[in-house]
Protein backbone atom coordinates (compact mmCIF):
# COMPACT_ATOMS: atom_id res chain seq x y z
CA UNK A 1 0.00 0.00 0.00
CA UNK A 2 0.89 3.33 -0.99
CA UNK A 3 2.37 6.21 1.82
CA UNK A 4 -0.55 8.61 0.77
CA UNK A 5 -3.08 6.12 0.47
CA UNK A 6 -2.37 5.48 4.77
CA UNK A 7 -2.75 8.81 4.91
CA UNK A 8 -5.67 9.51 2.84
CA UNK A 9 -7.28 6.72 4.85
CA UNK A 10 -6.87 7.46 7.88
CA UNK A 11 -4.05 5.08 8.75
CA UNK A 12 -1.65 6.36 10.97
CA UNK A 13 -3.51 9.76 10.57
CA UNK A 14 -1.80 11.65 13.84
CA UNK A 15 1.74 10.99 11.62
CA UNK A 16 0.22 13.42 8.98
CA UNK A 17 1.07 16.60 8.28
CA UNK A 18 -0.61 18.26 4.64
CA UNK A 19 2.34 20.68 3.61
CA UNK A 20 5.19 17.61 3.40
CA UNK A 21 5.49 16.02 0.80
CA UNK A 22 6.00 12.24 0.77
CA UNK A 23 9.74 12.11 1.78
CA UNK A 24 9.10 14.86 3.63
CA UNK A 25 6.29 12.77 5.50
CA UNK A 26 8.67 9.85 5.77
CA UNK A 27 11.27 11.95 7.60
CA UNK A 28 8.74 13.12 10.09
CA UNK A 29 7.38 9.47 10.34
CA UNK A 30 11.04 8.30 10.87
CA UNK A 31 11.46 10.55 14.15
CA UNK A 32 7.91 9.94 15.38
CA UNK A 33 7.53 5.80 15.37
CA UNK A 34 6.18 3.21 18.11
CA UNK A 35 9.43 1.25 19.22
CA UNK A 36 8.56 -2.41 19.26
CA UNK A 37 11.52 -4.98 19.97
CA UNK A 38 11.79 -7.82 17.36
CA UNK A 39 12.51 -11.00 18.56
CA UNK A 40 13.23 -13.43 15.35
CA UNK A 41 13.63 -16.61 17.33
CA UNK A 42 14.93 -20.31 16.81
CA UNK A 43 14.13 -22.62 14.03
CA UNK A 44 10.79 -21.17 11.70
CA UNK A 45 11.35 -18.02 13.37
CA UNK A 46 13.20 -15.67 11.41
CA UNK A 47 10.82 -16.74 8.65
CA UNK A 48 8.33 -16.14 9.74
CA UNK A 49 9.41 -12.67 11.61
CA UNK A 50 10.04 -11.51 7.81
CA UNK A 51 6.76 -12.01 6.98
CA UNK A 52 5.04 -11.08 9.53
CA UNK A 53 6.90 -7.56 9.58
CA UNK A 54 6.83 -7.24 5.84
CA UNK A 55 3.52 -7.41 6.48
CA UNK A 56 2.40 -4.94 9.04
CA UNK A 57 4.93 -2.75 7.83
CA UNK A 58 2.75 -2.19 4.62
CA UNK A 59 -0.09 -1.50 6.15
CA UNK A 60 1.58 0.58 8.80
CA UNK A 61 4.82 1.83 8.33
CA UNK A 62 5.03 3.57 11.30
CA UNK A 63 7.25 0.93 13.80
CA UNK A 64 10.83 1.17 14.45
CA UNK A 65 11.36 -2.25 14.89
CA UNK A 66 14.11 -2.72 17.31
CA UNK A 67 15.71 -6.39 16.98
CA UNK A 68 16.95 -8.50 19.54
CA UNK A 69 17.80 -11.97 20.59
CA UNK A 70 16.62 -14.86 23.37
CA UNK A 71 16.66 -18.62 22.46
CA UNK A 72 18.97 -21.22 21.47
CA UNK A 73 22.04 -19.22 20.45
CA UNK A 74 21.58 -17.55 24.38
CA UNK A 75 21.75 -20.41 25.79
CA UNK A 76 24.67 -21.92 23.92
CA UNK A 77 26.23 -18.76 24.51
CA UNK A 78 25.79 -19.52 28.27
CA UNK A 79 23.09 -17.12 29.65
CA UNK A 80 21.01 -19.60 31.85
CA UNK A 81 17.53 -17.56 31.11
CA UNK A 82 18.16 -17.42 27.63
CA UNK A 83 17.04 -13.95 27.26
CA UNK A 84 20.56 -11.52 27.79
CA UNK A 85 20.22 -8.20 29.52
CA UNK A 86 20.05 -5.72 26.51
CA UNK A 87 17.24 -7.78 25.60
CA UNK A 88 15.15 -6.94 28.67
CA UNK A 89 16.16 -3.54 28.70
CA UNK A 90 15.04 -2.67 25.09
CA UNK A 91 11.28 -4.58 25.97
CA UNK A 92 11.31 -2.49 29.75
CA UNK A 93 11.95 0.57 27.68
CA UNK A 94 9.61 -0.20 24.33
CA UNK A 95 6.97 -2.23 26.37
CA UNK A 96 5.84 -3.89 23.15
CA UNK A 97 7.44 -6.53 21.81
CA UNK A 98 6.79 -9.32 18.81
CA UNK A 99 8.86 -12.18 19.34
CA UNK A 100 8.63 -16.05 16.98
CA UNK A 101 8.97 -19.44 18.92
CA UNK A 102 11.99 -20.33 20.85
CA UNK A 103 13.78 -23.32 21.55
CA UNK A 104 13.47 -24.44 24.86
CA UNK A 105 17.07 -26.49 24.98
CA UNK A 106 16.80 -29.92 26.34
CA UNK A 107 20.01 -31.35 28.38
CA UNK A 108 21.05 -27.69 29.28
CA UNK A 109 20.28 -24.60 30.13
CA UNK A 110 17.12 -25.67 31.80
CA UNK A 111 14.39 -22.76 32.01
CA UNK A 112 12.35 -21.92 29.16
CA UNK A 113 12.96 -18.23 27.50
CA UNK A 114 9.22 -17.70 27.08
CA UNK A 115 8.41 -18.44 30.45
CA UNK A 116 11.57 -15.80 31.82
CA UNK A 117 10.06 -13.41 29.50
CA UNK A 118 6.33 -13.47 30.68
CA UNK A 119 7.13 -14.00 34.52
CA UNK A 120 10.12 -10.94 33.86
CA UNK A 121 7.44 -8.61 32.83
CA UNK A 122 4.53 -9.61 35.21
CA UNK A 123 2.59 -10.98 31.74
CA UNK A 124 -0.27 -11.72 34.06
CA UNK A 125 -3.08 -12.02 30.90
CA UNK A 126 -2.76 -14.15 27.96
CA UNK A 127 -5.26 -13.60 25.22
CA UNK A 128 -6.11 -16.56 23.03
CA UNK A 129 -8.46 -15.85 20.10
CA UNK A 130 -9.77 -18.79 18.57
CA UNK A 131 -11.68 -17.61 15.61
CA UNK A 132 -12.71 -19.50 12.36
CA UNK A 133 -10.45 -18.74 9.60
CA UNK A 134 -11.65 -18.67 5.94
CA UNK A 135 -10.01 -21.19 3.70
CA UNK A 136 -8.30 -23.19 6.37
CA UNK A 137 -9.84 -26.49 7.10
CA UNK A 138 -11.56 -27.15 10.10
CA UNK A 139 -14.47 -29.36 11.58
CA UNK A 140 -16.10 -26.49 12.98
CA UNK A 141 -16.27 -24.04 10.34
CA UNK A 142 -19.84 -24.03 9.91
CA UNK A 143 -21.47 -22.23 11.98
CA UNK A 144 -18.11 -20.96 13.07
CA UNK A 145 -16.05 -20.23 15.82
CA UNK A 146 -15.17 -15.99 17.29
CA UNK A 147 -14.17 -16.66 21.02
CA UNK A 148 -11.61 -15.33 22.94
CA UNK A 149 -9.41 -17.31 26.20
CA UNK A 150 -8.00 -15.20 28.38
CA UNK A 151 -5.59 -17.24 30.63
CA UNK A 152 -3.91 -15.72 33.77
CA UNK A 153 -0.48 -16.13 33.17
CA UNK A 154 1.89 -16.64 36.12
CA UNK A 155 0.36 -17.89 38.85
CA UNK A 156 -1.34 -21.20 39.51
CA UNK A 157 0.71 -24.06 39.59
CA UNK A 158 2.64 -22.32 36.90
CA UNK A 159 4.23 -20.54 39.69
CA UNK A 160 6.50 -23.50 40.03
CA UNK A 161 6.96 -24.05 43.38
CA UNK A 162 7.75 -27.72 43.51
CA UNK A 163 9.12 -30.14 46.30
CA UNK A 164 9.63 -33.42 46.74
CA UNK A 165 8.41 -34.00 50.30
CA UNK A 166 9.47 -37.75 50.59
CA UNK A 167 11.56 -39.71 48.09
CA UNK A 168 8.32 -40.93 46.94
CA UNK A 169 6.02 -37.89 47.29
CA UNK A 170 5.78 -34.62 44.88
CA UNK A 171 4.23 -31.03 45.52
CA UNK A 172 3.25 -28.80 43.47
CA UNK A 173 1.81 -25.50 45.28
CA UNK A 174 -1.08 -23.94 43.47
CA UNK A 175 -0.95 -20.21 44.16
CA UNK A 176 -3.53 -18.06 43.56
CA UNK A 177 -4.24 -14.43 44.42
CA UNK A 178 -7.15 -12.25 45.29
CA UNK A 179 -4.54 -9.26 43.52
CA UNK A 180 -3.85 -11.83 40.12
CA UNK A 181 -7.73 -13.36 40.03
CA UNK A 182 -8.72 -9.20 40.38
CA UNK A 183 -6.37 -8.27 36.98
CA UNK A 184 -7.25 -11.39 34.96
CA UNK A 185 -11.15 -10.67 35.57
CA UNK A 186 -10.81 -7.23 34.84
CA UNK A 187 -8.87 -7.63 31.11
CA UNK A 188 -11.62 -9.86 30.28
CA UNK A 189 -14.08 -7.82 30.81
CA UNK A 190 -12.39 -4.97 29.00
CA UNK A 191 -11.21 -7.00 26.20
CA UNK A 192 -15.12 -8.17 25.85
CA UNK A 193 -15.86 -4.30 25.89
CA UNK A 194 -13.48 -3.45 23.48
CA UNK A 195 -14.61 -5.92 21.27
CA UNK A 196 -18.35 -5.45 21.43
CA UNK A 197 -18.46 -8.96 22.75
CA UNK A 198 -21.42 -9.59 25.34
CA UNK A 199 -20.54 -12.25 27.13
CA UNK A 200 -17.80 -13.78 29.98
CA UNK A 201 -17.77 -17.33 30.91
CA UNK A 202 -15.41 -17.87 34.33
CA UNK A 203 -14.34 -21.57 33.71
CA UNK A 204 -12.94 -22.92 37.06
CA UNK A 205 -12.71 -26.37 39.45
CA UNK A 206 -13.93 -24.22 42.26
CA UNK A 207 -16.58 -27.68 43.20
CA UNK A 208 -13.25 -29.77 44.61
CA UNK A 209 -10.39 -26.67 44.97
CA UNK A 210 -12.99 -24.60 46.83
CA UNK A 211 -10.12 -22.10 48.06
CA UNK A 212 -7.88 -21.72 44.79
CA UNK A 213 -10.30 -21.59 42.50
CA UNK A 214 -13.04 -20.64 44.44
CA UNK A 215 -10.94 -17.02 45.17
CA UNK A 216 -10.79 -17.03 41.65
CA UNK A 217 -14.51 -17.26 40.50
CA UNK A 218 -15.75 -15.23 43.77
CA UNK A 219 -13.11 -12.71 42.81
CA UNK A 220 -14.47 -12.62 38.98
CA UNK A 221 -18.47 -12.66 40.54
CA UNK A 222 -17.04 -9.21 42.54
CA UNK A 223 -15.36 -7.57 38.76
CA UNK A 224 -18.77 -9.08 37.29
CA UNK A 225 -21.14 -6.71 39.23
CA UNK A 226 -19.21 -3.71 38.28
CA UNK A 227 -20.04 -4.71 34.58
CA UNK A 228 -23.87 -5.26 34.60
CA UNK A 229 -23.69 -4.68 30.51
CA UNK A 230 -21.66 -7.58 29.70
CA UNK A 231 -23.46 -11.40 30.99
CA UNK A 232 -21.13 -13.06 33.41
CA UNK A 233 -21.66 -16.67 33.76
CA UNK A 234 -19.50 -19.64 35.74
CA UNK A 235 -18.92 -23.06 33.86
CA UNK A 236 -16.91 -25.81 35.38
CA UNK A 237 -13.92 -26.19 33.45
CA UNK A 238 -14.65 -29.88 32.81
CA UNK A 239 -17.85 -28.73 30.79
CA UNK A 240 -16.55 -26.23 29.35
CA UNK A 241 -14.09 -28.44 27.73
CA UNK A 242 -16.94 -30.81 27.06
CA UNK A 243 -19.31 -27.64 25.53
CA UNK A 244 -16.67 -26.35 23.56
CA UNK A 245 -16.51 -29.26 21.45
CA UNK A 246 -19.77 -29.65 21.43
CA UNK A 247 -21.22 -26.20 20.53
CA UNK A 248 -18.37 -23.74 20.57
CA UNK A 249 -20.35 -21.12 19.25
CA UNK A 250 -21.98 -20.68 22.88
CA UNK A 251 -18.86 -19.17 23.86
CA UNK A 252 -17.27 -15.29 23.81
CA UNK A 253 -14.95 -14.90 26.23
CA UNK A 254 -13.92 -17.61 28.47
CA UNK A 255 -11.26 -16.18 31.75
CA UNK A 256 -10.05 -19.16 33.67
CA UNK A 257 -6.88 -19.89 36.06
CA UNK A 258 -3.64 -20.82 34.02
CA UNK A 259 -3.50 -24.64 34.00
CA UNK A 260 -7.31 -24.43 33.14
CA UNK A 261 -6.18 -21.68 30.51
CA UNK A 262 -3.50 -23.46 29.07
CA UNK A 263 -5.62 -26.81 28.17
CA UNK A 264 -8.77 -24.77 27.23
CA UNK A 265 -6.73 -21.95 24.73
CA UNK A 266 -4.97 -25.06 23.44
CA UNK A 267 -8.64 -26.89 23.02
CA UNK A 268 -9.79 -23.75 21.39
CA UNK A 269 -6.90 -23.61 18.41
CA UNK A 270 -7.83 -27.23 17.43
CA UNK A 271 -11.26 -25.71 17.22
CA UNK A 272 -10.12 -23.39 13.79
CA UNK A 273 -7.09 -25.23 12.43
CA UNK A 274 -4.76 -25.90 15.19
CA UNK A 275 -1.80 -24.02 16.76
CA UNK A 276 -0.27 -23.25 13.80
CA UNK A 277 -2.99 -20.40 13.17
CA UNK A 278 -3.47 -19.39 16.71
CA UNK A 279 -1.97 -15.66 17.64
CA UNK A 280 -1.57 -14.45 21.05
CA UNK A 281 -1.29 -11.37 23.22
CA UNK A 282 0.64 -11.16 26.86
CA UNK A 283 -0.21 -8.47 28.52
CA UNK A 284 1.69 -6.69 31.28
CA UNK A 285 0.60 -3.42 33.32
CA UNK A 286 3.87 -1.65 31.69
CA UNK A 287 4.43 -4.48 28.74
CA UNK A 288 3.05 -6.39 25.79
CA UNK A 289 4.42 -9.02 24.02
CA UNK A 290 2.67 -10.81 21.15
CA UNK A 291 3.63 -14.14 19.82
CA UNK A 292 2.15 -17.01 17.50
CA UNK A 293 1.33 -20.15 20.18
CA UNK A 294 3.45 -22.72 18.22
CA UNK A 295 6.94 -23.52 18.57
CA UNK A 296 10.05 -23.54 16.33
CA UNK A 297 8.88 -26.41 14.20
CA UNK A 298 12.50 -27.77 13.40
CA UNK A 299 11.99 -29.97 10.82
CA UNK A 300 10.66 -27.42 8.20
CA UNK A 301 12.97 -24.69 9.42
CA UNK A 302 15.80 -22.90 6.60
CA UNK A 303 13.29 -24.54 3.89
CA UNK A 304 11.19 -21.14 3.55
CA UNK A 305 7.82 -23.05 4.22
CA UNK A 306 6.79 -22.29 7.25
CA UNK A 307 3.08 -20.61 7.81
CA UNK A 308 3.15 -17.58 9.42
CA UNK A 309 -0.68 -16.73 10.05
CA UNK A 310 -0.21 -17.23 13.79
CA UNK A 311 2.86 -14.05 13.81
CA UNK A 312 0.82 -12.34 11.22
CA UNK A 313 -2.42 -12.39 13.42
CA UNK A 314 -0.34 -11.58 16.76
CA UNK A 315 0.78 -8.80 14.68
CA UNK A 316 -2.59 -7.67 14.45
CA UNK A 317 -3.21 -8.01 17.88
CA UNK A 318 -0.20 -5.60 18.69
CA UNK A 319 -1.62 -2.75 15.55
CA UNK A 320 -4.87 -2.93 17.73
CA UNK A 321 -2.95 -2.84 21.10
CA UNK A 322 -1.23 0.54 20.10
CA UNK A 323 -4.11 2.36 18.56
CA UNK A 324 -3.82 1.20 14.59
CA UNK A 325 -6.71 -0.55 14.69
CA UNK A 326 -7.20 0.41 10.74
CA UNK A 327 -3.80 -0.80 10.06
CA UNK A 328 -5.06 -4.41 11.77
CA UNK A 329 -8.08 -4.58 9.97
CA UNK A 330 -6.39 -4.73 6.98
CA UNK A 331 -3.63 -6.99 7.42
CA UNK A 332 -6.20 -9.63 8.72
CA UNK A 333 -8.45 -8.82 6.13
CA UNK A 334 -6.34 -9.49 3.20
CA UNK A 335 -4.99 -12.20 4.94
CA UNK A 336 -8.34 -13.64 5.12
CA UNK A 337 -8.52 -12.76 1.23
CA UNK A 338 -4.89 -15.11 0.55
CA UNK A 339 -6.55 -17.78 2.84
CA UNK A 340 -9.99 -18.20 0.96
CA UNK A 341 -8.44 -17.43 -2.53
CA UNK A 342 -5.87 -20.59 -1.25
CA UNK A 343 -3.96 -19.60 -4.23
CA UNK A 344 -0.56 -18.67 -2.61
CA UNK A 345 -0.56 -20.32 0.53
CA UNK A 346 1.73 -22.79 2.72
CA UNK A 347 2.34 -25.96 1.92
CA UNK A 348 0.19 -27.17 5.26
CA UNK A 349 -2.85 -25.56 3.64
CA UNK A 350 -1.72 -25.87 0.06
CA UNK A 351 -4.54 -28.05 -1.05
CA UNK A 352 -5.15 -28.58 -4.49
CA UNK A 353 -2.86 -25.38 -5.56
CA UNK A 354 1.11 -25.62 -5.84
CA UNK A 355 2.49 -24.88 -2.58
CA UNK A 356 3.32 -21.01 -1.72
CA UNK A 357 7.04 -20.20 -0.09
CA UNK A 358 6.73 -18.33 3.49
CA UNK A 359 7.96 -15.40 1.78
CA UNK A 360 5.70 -15.27 -1.65
CA UNK A 361 2.19 -15.86 0.66
CA UNK A 362 3.10 -12.90 2.35
CA UNK A 363 3.98 -11.07 -0.68
CA UNK A 364 0.66 -12.33 -1.43
CA UNK A 365 -0.95 -10.15 1.52
CA UNK A 366 0.64 -7.17 0.94
CA UNK A 367 -0.70 -7.36 -2.36
CA UNK A 368 -4.23 -7.45 -1.44
CA UNK A 369 -3.84 -4.90 1.49
CA UNK A 370 -6.69 -2.84 1.71
CA UNK A 371 -7.49 0.40 3.41
CA UNK A 372 -10.73 -0.85 4.05
CA UNK A 373 -11.83 -4.08 5.63
CA UNK A 374 -14.92 -6.30 4.23
CA UNK A 375 -17.45 -6.05 6.99
CA UNK A 376 -18.06 -9.73 7.06
CA UNK A 377 -14.20 -10.69 8.27
CA UNK A 378 -13.80 -7.24 10.38
CA UNK A 379 -14.52 -7.97 13.55
CA UNK A 380 -11.42 -7.99 16.01
CA UNK A 381 -9.66 -10.43 17.26
CA UNK A 382 -7.36 -9.15 19.65
CA UNK A 383 -8.58 -5.72 20.80
CA UNK A 384 -6.94 -3.20 22.68
CA UNK A 385 -6.60 -4.06 26.14
CA UNK A 386 -6.67 -2.32 29.22
CA UNK A 387 -4.31 -1.79 31.62
CA UNK A 388 -5.79 -0.17 34.40
CA UNK A 389 -4.40 0.72 37.92
CA UNK A 390 -3.18 -2.24 40.53
CA UNK A 391 -6.07 -4.01 42.26
CA UNK A 392 -6.76 -2.35 46.02
CA UNK A 393 -5.01 -3.99 48.56
CA UNK A 394 -7.81 -5.58 51.00
CA UNK A 395 -8.14 -4.50 54.75
CA UNK A 396 -6.50 -6.97 57.01
CA UNK A 397 -9.19 -9.65 58.27
CA UNK A 398 -9.74 -10.58 61.71
CA UNK A 399 -7.99 -13.63 61.94
CA UNK A 400 -8.63 -16.54 64.30
CA UNK A 401 -6.03 -19.51 65.04
CA UNK A 402 -7.85 -23.00 65.07
CA UNK A 403 -4.67 -25.48 64.54
CA UNK A 404 -1.48 -26.66 62.61
CA UNK A 405 -1.54 -29.10 60.00
CA UNK A 406 1.63 -31.15 60.12
CA UNK A 407 3.11 -33.21 57.09
CA UNK A 408 5.44 -35.82 58.01
CA UNK A 409 7.13 -38.91 56.40
CA UNK A 410 6.56 -42.75 58.61
CA UNK A 411 6.49 -45.89 56.91
CA UNK A 412 4.78 -47.57 59.92
CA UNK A 413 1.03 -48.43 60.40
CA UNK A 414 -0.94 -45.43 60.97
CA UNK A 415 -2.71 -46.33 64.24
CA UNK A 416 1.08 -46.30 65.53
CA UNK A 417 2.15 -42.59 64.07
CA UNK A 418 -1.34 -41.84 65.87
CA UNK A 419 -0.49 -43.13 69.14
CA UNK A 420 2.71 -41.89 68.60
CA UNK A 421 2.05 -38.24 68.30
CA UNK A 422 -0.66 -38.18 70.97
CA UNK A 423 1.87 -38.82 73.68
CA UNK A 424 3.99 -36.57 72.17
CA UNK A 425 1.72 -33.55 72.04
CA UNK A 426 -0.07 -34.42 75.40
CA UNK A 427 2.80 -31.43 76.96
CA UNK A 428 2.24 -28.92 74.46
CA UNK A 429 -1.20 -27.03 73.58
CA UNK A 430 -2.45 -28.88 70.66
CA UNK A 431 -4.23 -32.35 70.18
CA UNK A 432 -4.15 -34.72 67.21
CA UNK A 433 -7.37 -34.58 65.76
CA UNK A 434 -6.95 -36.65 62.45
CA UNK A 435 -4.25 -37.92 60.19
CA UNK A 436 -5.16 -37.98 56.21
CA UNK A 437 -2.98 -39.67 53.25
CA UNK A 438 -2.93 -38.04 49.97
CA UNK A 439 -6.09 -36.02 51.01
CA UNK A 440 -8.20 -38.91 52.57
CA UNK A 441 -8.43 -39.46 56.38
CA UNK A 442 -7.06 -42.60 57.72
CA UNK A 443 -7.39 -41.59 61.41
CA UNK A 444 -9.55 -41.67 63.74
CA UNK A 445 -11.77 -43.26 61.25
CA UNK A 446 -10.15 -45.57 58.76
CA UNK A 447 -12.03 -46.11 55.82
CA UNK A 448 -10.42 -48.70 54.97
CA UNK A 449 -8.07 -46.96 51.85
CA UNK A 450 -5.77 -49.28 50.56
CA UNK A 451 -3.15 -47.51 49.23
CA UNK A 452 -1.19 -45.51 52.14
CA UNK A 453 2.32 -43.40 51.19
CA UNK A 454 4.82 -42.53 53.53
CA UNK A 455 3.46 -38.73 53.21
CA UNK A 456 0.92 -38.18 56.31
CA UNK A 457 -0.98 -34.87 57.49
CA UNK A 458 -1.40 -34.52 60.86
CA UNK A 459 -3.78 -32.18 61.81
CA UNK A 460 -3.51 -30.47 65.38
CA UNK A 461 -6.39 -28.65 67.21
CA UNK A 462 -5.13 -25.27 69.34
CA UNK A 463 -6.38 -25.99 72.64
CA UNK A 464 -4.51 -22.76 73.88
CA UNK A 465 -5.69 -18.97 74.00
CA UNK A 466 -5.46 -16.62 71.45
CA UNK A 467 -3.47 -14.16 73.44
CA UNK A 468 -0.37 -16.85 73.81
CA UNK A 469 2.57 -16.63 72.05
CA UNK A 470 1.34 -18.88 69.20
CA UNK A 471 5.13 -18.99 67.40
CA UNK A 472 6.42 -20.40 70.78
CA UNK A 473 3.44 -23.12 71.42
CA UNK A 474 4.02 -23.67 67.40
CA UNK A 475 7.76 -24.60 67.92
CA UNK A 476 7.17 -26.66 71.20
CA UNK A 477 4.67 -29.27 69.22
CA UNK A 478 7.47 -29.72 66.59
CA UNK A 479 9.59 -30.03 68.15
CA UNK A 480 7.20 -32.81 70.10
CA UNK A 481 6.96 -34.27 66.98
CA UNK A 482 10.66 -34.25 65.58
CA UNK A 483 11.10 -36.94 68.62
CA UNK A 484 8.71 -39.11 66.92
CA UNK A 485 9.09 -38.39 63.22
CA UNK A 486 10.60 -36.25 60.36
CA UNK A 487 8.16 -33.59 59.71
CA UNK A 488 9.27 -31.44 56.35
CA UNK A 489 6.04 -28.89 56.01
CA UNK A 490 3.64 -27.47 57.98
CA UNK A 491 0.40 -25.20 57.65
CA UNK A 492 -1.26 -23.07 59.72
CA UNK A 493 -5.60 -23.63 60.05
CA UNK A 494 -6.55 -20.06 59.90
CA UNK A 495 -10.07 -17.80 60.08
CA UNK A 496 -10.95 -14.76 58.71
CA UNK A 497 -13.66 -12.88 59.44
CA UNK A 498 -14.63 -16.47 61.61
CA UNK A 499 -14.37 -18.29 58.02
CA UNK A 500 -12.29 -21.21 57.35
CA UNK A 501 -9.40 -20.62 55.40
CA UNK A 502 -8.24 -24.23 55.15
CA UNK A 503 -10.34 -27.05 53.95
CA UNK A 504 -11.47 -30.40 55.08
CA UNK A 505 -9.53 -33.61 54.92
CA UNK A 506 -12.20 -35.97 52.43
CA UNK A 507 -14.15 -38.03 54.64
CA UNK A 508 -13.42 -35.39 57.59
CA UNK A 509 -16.81 -34.38 59.72
P1 LIG B 1 6.05 -26.97 17.09
O1 LIG B 1 7.32 -26.26 16.89
O2 LIG B 1 4.83 -26.10 17.17
O3 LIG B 1 5.93 -27.93 15.87
C1 LIG B 1 5.07 -29.02 15.79
C2 LIG B 1 4.75 -29.28 14.31
O4 LIG B 1 3.69 -28.38 13.94
C3 LIG B 1 5.86 -28.95 13.35
O5 LIG B 1 6.77 -30.00 13.26
C4 LIG B 1 5.09 -28.71 12.10
O6 LIG B 1 4.59 -29.97 11.69
C5 LIG B 1 3.90 -27.96 12.60
N1 LIG B 1 4.04 -26.50 12.61
C6 LIG B 1 4.16 -25.69 13.71
N2 LIG B 1 4.21 -24.42 13.34
C7 LIG B 1 4.11 -24.39 12.00
C8 LIG B 1 4.10 -23.35 11.04
N3 LIG B 1 4.18 -22.05 11.39
N4 LIG B 1 3.99 -23.69 9.73
C9 LIG B 1 3.88 -24.96 9.36
N5 LIG B 1 3.87 -25.99 10.21
C10 LIG B 1 4.00 -25.72 11.53
O7 LIG B 1 6.09 -27.88 18.40
P2 LIG B 1 7.26 -28.77 19.03
O8 LIG B 1 7.88 -29.59 17.94
O9 LIG B 1 6.63 -29.46 20.17
O10 LIG B 1 8.33 -27.75 19.61
C11 LIG B 1 9.54 -27.42 18.93
C12 LIG B 1 10.30 -26.39 19.77
O11 LIG B 1 9.51 -25.20 19.91
C13 LIG B 1 10.64 -26.85 21.19
O12 LIG B 1 11.95 -26.43 21.51
C14 LIG B 1 9.64 -26.12 22.06
O13 LIG B 1 10.15 -25.89 23.34
C15 LIG B 1 9.48 -24.82 21.28
N6 LIG B 1 8.20 -24.12 21.52
C16 LIG B 1 8.27 -22.76 21.64
C17 LIG B 1 7.11 -22.04 21.82
C18 LIG B 1 7.21 -20.54 21.94
O14 LIG B 1 8.26 -19.98 21.72
N7 LIG B 1 6.12 -19.83 22.29
C19 LIG B 1 5.86 -22.68 21.84
C20 LIG B 1 5.83 -24.06 21.69
C21 LIG B 1 7.01 -24.78 21.52
P3 LIG B 1 4.80 -30.69 10.30
O15 LIG B 1 5.77 -29.93 9.48
O16 LIG B 1 5.27 -32.03 10.68
O17 LIG B 1 3.42 -30.71 9.74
Amino acid sequence: MKLDMLVTEGIGASHADPVLDDAGLRGAIAADKTAVVSIAGDGIGPEIMAAARRVIDAAYPFIDWQEHDAGAEVFAGGIASGVPADTIDAIAEAGLALKAPLETPVGHGGKSANVTLRKLFELYGNIRPARTLPGVPSRYADPGVDLVIVRENVEDLYAGIEHMQTPDVAQCLKLVTRQGSEKIARLAFAQARAEGRGQVHCATKANILKLTEGLFKSTFEEVAAAHPDIQARHILVDNCAHQLVLAPEAFDVIVTTNMNGDILSDLAAGLVGGLGFAASANIGDRVAMFEAVHGTAPDIAGQGVANPTALILSGAMLLRHIGAAAAADAVEQALYDVLEEGRYVTADIAGRHPPASTADFAAAITDRLDPVPDAAWSSPAGGPVWTGPAPAVRRDPRREFDGLDVFVEWHGPVDELASRLKAASTATRFELAMISNRGTMVYPDNRGIADTVDHWRCRFVYRGVESTDLQSAICHLLARVSRVCSWMHVERLQRFDGRPAYTLAQGQA
